[in-house]
This record gives structure tokens, C-alpha cells and sequence, in this order.
């Protein structure tokens, strides 16, 4: 209920400041009557320009849900009761037609995207692991994690007998600046930034390396921890929410109480979401976020959809649940910011996005009839291997091709390559020119019959016959690229090269990036996102705040916007690398930008009620909520 008359605040004001010159319009001209709209504004109004060296906002809000898909909130927006998500497509810019501009939809990509305002080319960060033999010969290396470092924070119980630390995470591999980076520098670290999420992956590439700090959990505990790359002690008020019980309410609230792997059992659940937003709400008032002279920036990845989402899919009842939830979970969350933010939700600003969708589970699609087959990669990669071996080395098995793969990379030994005296550019064509047959043997062709008018068809052979059902899908390559030719090009001239051309990364080893056909992965239960497909390209994108005009709006845009559009607003740098763009359509002119000015008297007063002339406010107030 507070949030909706808050809501009405800035429009309140809005509406004040502009009525008396609305009506001396009539009597004169309309430059003159401008000119003193302008006025009565300036009177109100700072002498320079809302940014965030003034504090405007207090604090802003990059809000992730890691897996939500972009066709979400319209296909479930009649469940929405309160000021949840309806916040952004009522009472805020919500652009329904966002996607991300690039092949390899993953988690740390995505986040390191939305972060940086720029792609995988321009941020570095092309995957949530690969393999860099250098650092690690027994597995891929994850794109955060640092052995120069050491995590903070964790229970006595998760580290292992024996040792005296685990490894910690940084942003060692992102190479560009986030737009929290960006506004610590030109605060001059005056402004705060931190992000959290239960990925290490989701808190750092978000929040950046300039932030004052990133949290994520501990899997087997549920602890909250950060590394030393950030700080060698965690905040008291992080610790003590770690022992506050929150972990055993969390548990009891998921059904898993005295769980031993916080991450999976509790991680699923809506429980999950709440046990992180009611850490942000500690963070805020901890770090006193929205309280300095300069802006604040928070990000919060929430990362349940996600863990939840690969097991039953974007289809299920339990997809529903969890974003019907989340509509409440995010309500509660806007109603307590609205309260404990100086001036109120006014002061706030919110964006709303994902770090990639998802594809339907391919049992799902199949039975539409897509070709959604699922593809063994432990027989492609072997069926690779011995391709590569019958060209350079026959009668040997070298392992040519790594293990452990994970699409859209296949990651290539190159010692093995080298030893062989093979370059990359020969290694990764011969693995690119093996890929279309090592597909084809992964599923046994079925004979085909000869077309009804061909001369075959009637020699009385005991002839294959045309199947009376639907054939079961095959798996089937869309397309690869080396990475030499991610490198170099060139690209097609197309919005697929520019795709293309934002995949790449320079990290890791030899590689080759493969595109099965749409609807098609690697998984053999649930389902997963890593494709140039529009199902995985598709987020949400919302905004609410002062500066945004409330609307929907059918223009295609990208999550690498929200960097750009919140620098631009702040006054600062745009990222290092941002190719996003600024969503002016969705910005009101400067001079009706208002904000609240001082903290509201409690408990607020109700709103008038002629000012409330949107049908949606109307409709809303006749409306309790509960
Ligand atoms: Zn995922």
C-alpha cells in the first residue's frame, strides 16, 4: 500500500509545480509561459543538475534474476498483485523487446555484460569456465575464480580437514570497467558500490573491481562470504547476519532444514530469494547505502530461478511458483526501501533485467515437433578425438580434444597439437572439419526411403517405407567458428557477424565455438541457455525512477543499455568497453524530473484524490492490498 501512494510522489510534485503555469498559459504566450514553467522548477530544484555527485539518486539498484526469460512477465502479468514487478510495467519504462547481442548466453557472460555495457569482446568474459592449462590441468578454471586469493568469511566446517584456506574469487578476468567501477572513480570512492548473489561469478562481474565489496554464499553452508581480493574481514553487520539465524529460517522455510548443501537444497527455492534480499536490506543498512552525498549503487543477482529453472524448465508449474513468489518477494523488498531509503522509493532507482533466458526443455519442444534433440557430449568429444587421431597421429589416442566440456566452446589440448607439430589454425579447422560427421555418428541414420516418384520406388525390393509417426529428433550443426576466426574474421556484414564478433574472448585454450541447431543441447535432464538463439537472448528489461518515463515500450534493446543509460543520467564515464546505448525515448525532459527533498513525515499522508488520474493508480487504490 505505501509503495503505490509513494509511487504518486514525484507525480504529486510533478503535477504541484506544473499546475499554476498550466493554467497562466492560456493568458499568455507560450515562450514566456515556458520560461516560467522553467522557473518555478529552478526554484525547486538544485542549481546544477541532478547527478550523482548531488546525490541522485541516493541509491541505484541493478536488480538481475539470473535465468528470466523476456516473454515472463507478459505471460504471467495477470498473476501480479502488488507493487512487485508491477512496479516496473505499470510504474515504470518497461521494454518487453530486450536481447542480448551475442552467442554464448551464459551466466558470467551475461553478468559481466550488464555490469561492463559491454559484450564478451569488449569484457573478456566468454564463459563460466574454460580450460587454461596453464593454471589448472585437471579441469576447466571458473571465470572468477583466483588462487592468488582466499575466501572470507567461511564456517570452520567448510574448509577441509587439513587445509588452511580455499581459494578465492576476483575480477581478474574481466577487462573493462563496470559501471559501478566508473562511479567509485568519479565519486573519487566517495559513492558506495557492492553487489551480491549466491554466485561468486553473478556478485563480482556485476558489481566490478572498484566496489567496496561482493558477496556470495558459501554452497555448503549458506554463509555469506567474500574474498580478499575485496577485504580480509567480513563487515560486522555480514557477520552477523551469518549467525543471525537467517540460515535456519531460510532452510526450514525450503524444507531442508540442517541441510549440507545450502546451494542446491535451499538455492531452488523461493526461500533462496528471500534469504537474499533480506541480506541486501542488512547490506543497505550496514554500509548506510542512500545515505551519502553521492550516489549509491547496489547489485543484486538472484540466483534461485536459475538452479531452479534448469531442473523443471521454463514450461512448469514450478517456473510459475517461483516468479509469482518473486512478485511478492520483490514487493516486500520495494515497501522496505521505500521506508529506510531517505525521501523514499523517490530517492531509488531500479533496473530490472536478467543475465539470459532459456530454452524449452527439449522434450517439450520435440513434442510440438521441433528438432529438439539433446546431443551426448561425452561421445562427440570422443568421437572428435578419434577423428583428429585417424588425421595426425593413427593408431595413437591422444586426447586432443579436453574433457569436462561445456557448450557452446570445445576447448583443445593445444601441448598435444603442438607436440605433433600441428599450429592452431591447422588443430582447430581439422576439429571444425571432423565436427559435422562426429555429430552425424552420434544417433545411427535410419535408412531413408527413395522419393515416391523415383524409379526405385517400385522394383519390389522389400523397400524402407516412409514412417507413419513423427521421427524422434536428431542432433544437427547449425554452424562453428574457430577461434581464430572469432579473432580475426571476417564477419558476415550482418546482425549474426555482429554477434559473432561480440562472442570472443582471448582466454583459455584453443578452441572452437559450435552452434548445434535451435532447441538443441547437451543436457539429458532439464534444460540449459548457451545458444545465439532468441530463447536465450531474451530478458526482461525494466526501469523505475525518477528520471524514467512510465511506459511500455516496443523498441529492441540490449541489458548492456542499463550501463549506459545510468552513466549517462549520473553524469560519469560511460565503462571502459560500453557498446550500450542511452534509452533516451524512456527519459522525461530534465525539467520534470523531480525527486523527493526531505524525509517524508510518518506515517505518510494519503494522496489526494484528484491527483490520482491514471487509470492504473485508480484502479489500484480501489484495490487493497494486502
Ligand atoms: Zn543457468
Amino acid at each position: 500500500m505505501a509503495v503505490t501512494l509513494l509511487r504518486l510522489r514525484p507525480l504529486l510534485i510533478a503535477l504541484a509545480l506544473v499546475a499554476p503555469v498550466v493554467s497562466a498559459q492560456t493568458a499568455r504566450a507560450p515562450s514566456s509561459a515556458a520560461r516560467d514553467h522553467r522557473e518555478t522548477l529552478r526554484s525547486h530544484e538544485p542549481a546544477v543538475p541532478y547527478s550523482a555527485y548531488n546525490d541522485h539518486p541516493k541509491l541505484a539498484i541493478i536488480l538481475v534474476i539470473d535465468q528470466f526469460r523476456g516473454d515472463y512477465l507478459d505471460r504471467w502479468r495477470s498473476d501480479f498483485k502488488g507493487d512487485g514487478f508491477n512496479l516496473f510495467l505499470d510504474g515504470g519504462a518497461y521494454f518487453p523487446d530486450c536481447y542480448y547481442d551475442y552467442a554464448n548466453t551464459k551466466t558470467a557472460p551475461g553478468h559481466a555484460a550488464i555490469g561492463t555495457g559491454a559484450y564478451s569482446d569488449g569484457n573478456g568474459i566468454a564463459s563460466n569456465a574454460w580450460w587454461d592449462l596453464s593454471r589448472n590441468q585437471q579441469r576447466p578454471v571458473s571465470a572468477v575464480e583466483d588462487e592468488r586469493y582466499q575466501l572470507v568469511g567461511l564456517p570452520p566446517s567448510s574448509i577441509p580437514p587439513g587445509a588452511k584456506y580455499v581459494t578465492g574469487s576476483s575480477p581478474r578476468n574481466l577487462l573493462a570497467s563496470t559501471v559501478g567501477d566508473e562511479l567509485r572513480l568519479a565519486t573519487q570512492g566517495q559513492s558506495k558500490v557492492f553487489g551480491i548473489s549466491l554466485k561468486d561469478r553473478a556478485a563480482i562481474l556485476t558489481a566490478g573491481a572498484a566496489a567496496n565489496g561482493a558477496f556470495w554464499i558459501d554452497p555448503a553452508s549458506g554463509y555469506w562470504v567474500t574474498s580478499t581480493f575485496y577485504m580480509s574481514q567480513l563487515p560486522d553487520w555480514a557477520a552477523a547476519f551469518n549467525t543471525s539465524g537467517a540460515i535456519a529460517q531460510a532452510e526450514q522455510d525450503a524444507n531442508a532444514a540442517n541441510t549440507k548443501n545450502f546451494y542446491n537444497d535451499v538455492g531452488k527455492t523461493p526461500a533462496a530469494n528471500t534469504y537474499e534480499l533480506n541480506f541486501a536490506e542488512a547490506l543497505i543498512q550496514g554500509e548506510q547505502l542512500g545515505q551519502h552525498n553521492v550516489t549509491d549503487l547496489l547489485t543484486v543477482s538472484l540466483s534461485a530461478n536459475d538452479m531452479m529453472g534448469h531442473a523443471s524448465g521454463p514450461d512448469s508449474p514450478d517456473e510459475q511458483q517461483m516468479v509469482d513468489a518473486l512478485d511478492s518477494q520483490l514487493a516486500d523488498f520495494f515497501t522496505w526501501l521505500d521506508k529506510n531509503i531517505p525521501g523514499g522509493l523517490g530517492n531509488v532507482w531500479i533496473a530490472l533485467t536478467a543475465d539470459h533466458g532459456v530454452a524449452p526443455v527439449p522434450a517439450t519442444a520435440a513434442q510440438y515437433g521441433l528438432n529438439a534433440a539433446t546431443i551426448d557430449l561425452t561421445k562427440l568429444i570422443a568421437a572428435l578425438n578419434y577423428a583428429i587421431n585417424m588425421k595426425f597421429s593413427p593408431g595413437e589416442k591422444i586426447e586432443y580434444v579436453l574433457p569436462h566440456q561445456d557448450l557452446p566452446y570445445i576447448f583443445l589440448n593445444d601441448p598435444e597439437f603442438m607436440k605433433a607439430g600441428i599450429n592452431e589454425q591447422e588443430a582447430e579447422q581439422a576439429v571444425q572439419q571432423a565436427l559435422p560427421a562426429a555429430v552425424d555418428s552420434l544417433v545411427p541414420q535410419q535408412p531413408t526411403p527413395p522419393p515416391s516418384d523415383s524409379p526405385l520406388a517400385g522394383t519390389g525390393k522389400p523397400a524402407v517405407l516412409p514412417s507413419e509417426t513423427r521421427l524422434p529428433p536428431r542432433p544437427a550443426l547449425f554452424r562453428s567458428y574457430t577461434r581464430q576466426q572469432l579473432a580475426d574474421g571476417p564477419y558476415p556484414p550482418t546482425p549474426w557477424g555482429t554477434l559473432l564478433a561480440h562472442s570472443y574472448s582471448p582466454f583459455g585454450e584453443w578452441y572452437v565455438m559450435v552452434i548445434p541447431t535451435a532447441f538443441q543441447m547437451a543436457d539429458s535432464h532439464g534444460t540449459t541457455h548457451f545458444t545465439p538463439y532468441s530463447y536465450d537472448r531474451h530478458v526482461p528489461l525494466g526501469f523505475y525512477g525518477a528520471p524514467f518515463a512510465p511506459g511500455t515500450y516496443l523498441d529492441r534493446v540490449q541489458p548492456v543499455d542499463i550501463a549506459a543509460t545510468f552513466a549517462a543520467l549520473l553524469g560519469i564515464n560511460q565503462p571502459s568497453a560500453s557498446v550500450g546505448q542511452i534509452l533516451t525515448r524512456a527519459l522525461k525532459p530534465a525539467d520534470e524530473v523531480t525527486y523527493p527533498r526531505e524525509i517524508p513525515p510518518r506515517p505518510h499522508r494519503a494522496a489526494p484524490a484528484h491527483h490520482a488520474t491514471a487509470a492504473h493508480h485508480a484502479a489500484r487504490e480501489a484495490t487493497p492490498h494486502p
